[in-house]
């Protein structure tokens, strides 16, 4: 579990709760920065000025604020994060590269990070304890993360110690899990991984439980299809050695039996942005754009990643793109703010977004500049909002299985 704290500098837990607070209606639409609705993510409150979008000042406002906080504050913006926000970032970078970033500057006092509510978390977990994380929206969360959720993990544990075979499973949790769910992955003895490392990581896990051949299993949280396609493509598993553990069924919907035969038991999670593209996308591409290179991020799902040309990390696209040969054709799957600026970096690319019609990572995207400006101006003004802060035995748990990921070979 993790706290924030609000405008006056008061802890709360982000623990869904309505005390003190009058709970809307279920339909309520909420506006950004006015009232809140604890029990999900729709409206977060920011209490006192909320800048107005349309205010024609707010870059220069944020430029200003920015600069009078110089290197008492360090500002992270994740790759998919929209243009408005990223200008102000000191650093750019995939969730585990700002992590590292921010554990790398002990000097901020203030690590402002411009991504989702699990990075901040790494992020608070990495970095010294009189460092503040601050995440300017604390509504950005990340629907993947929040498709695996503690308690249903211990029941899924439960699940596996019932069919006896807990004793031969590796929890591996991808680093989009909350620091709780990497918690319980350092408990019992396994690791985090991120896209780039997916491979080395399960590597890593079979070896624990008699490598790859023997009848060890991973339990792979939460994204099934960066699981699977790590197991099939890359470690030479077969899809019937993996199953889908679906925590809103009983038993996860798997029988003790087909526990005992897979090697693989993935949750049932996926990203709601990488999840959308389809086959078809790659059919249609390469009909509409002869030559096409079809690039495609891990969490697409199997159909998808198989009928691309490449598969990798948003490192690893962005390095792709970087070294590709001028008037080559691209076809990117992956979030939209990323591929759009990737378009405008290289004029000397045909770049192409895999699917017209998928929106951007929303919750990402609510991240905006009214909030950073109100964030950078309250941290200017003395007062320290939003602040992620994970507790301490989640916190020691979850670096430990961060720990483990950094001692994996490659990193
Ligand atoms: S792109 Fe997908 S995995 Fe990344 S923050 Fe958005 S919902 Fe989560």
């Amino acid at each position: 579990m993790s706290t924030a704290t609000s405008a006056s500098g008061a802890a709360t837990s982000t623990t869904p709760t309505t005390g003190g607070f009058e709970e809307p209606a279920p339909s309520a639409l909420l506006l950004l920065g006015q009232g809140r609705d604890l029990a999900s993510e729709r409206g977060v409150e920011c209490p006192g000025a909320l800048p107005a979008p349309s205010d024609p000042d707010l870059a220069e406002r944020a430029r200003a604020a920015r600069a009078a906080l110089g290197d008492s504050a360090f500002v992270l913006g994740h790759h998919y994060q929209r243009d408005e926000v990223i200008q102000f970032a000191d650093v750019t970078g995939d969730s585990f590269k700002l992590a590292r970033e921010a554990a790398a500057r002990p000097a901020a006092e203030h690590v402002v990070f411009c991504g989702v509510h699990f990075m901040a978390e790494s992020a608070d977990i990495l970095t010294a304890p009189d460092q503040k994380v601050v995440l300017p929206d604390l509504a950005a969360g990340c629907s993947m993360a929040d498709m695996a959720a503690i308690d249903q993990v211990e029941e899924a544990w439960a699940v596996l110690s019932d069919a006896g075979v807990a004793e031969r499973t590796v929890p591996v949790t991808y680093m989009n899990s909350s620091a709780a769910i990497k918690a319980f992955t350092g408990r019992h003895g396994g690791t985090v991984c991120t896209s780039s490392n997916a491979q080395v990581a399960l590597r890593w896990a079979f070896d624990q439980v008699g490598g790859e051949d023997g009848d060890g299993k991973v339990l792979f949280m939460p994204d099934q299809h960066l699981g699977r396609n790590t197991a099939v493509l890359q470690l030479g598993l077969r899809p019937e050695d993996c199953v889908v553990y679906d925590p809103r069924r009983p038993g996860g919907g798997l029988a003790p039996h087909e526990l005992e035969a897979a090697r693989m038991v993935l949750w049932r999670g996926h990203c709601s942005v990488h999840g959308r593209f389809s086959a078809r996308n790659v059919a249609e591409v390469r009909e509409r754009v002869p030559g096409v290179t079809v690039l495609v991020h891990p969490e697409c799902t199997h159909e998808v990643v198989t009928a691309a040309d490449m598969v990798g990390s948003t490192e690893y696209i962005i390095r792709a793109l970087d070294a590709a040969a001028p008037g080559s054709s691209w076809a990117i799957g992956t979030e939209l703010n990323l591929v759009r600026r990737l378009a405008r970096t290289h004029p000397e690319l045909d770049v192409h977004y895999l699917d017209s019609t998928v929106c951007f990572c929303s919750t990402m995207n609510r991240i905006d500049l009214p909030h950073l400006v109100w964030t950078l101006e309250s941290l200017v003004q003395g007062r320290t909002v939003n602040r992620v802060v994970v507790d301490a035995d989640d916190a020691h748990w979850a670096r430990v299985a961060l720990d483990q990921m950094l001692a994996l070979p490659g990193l």
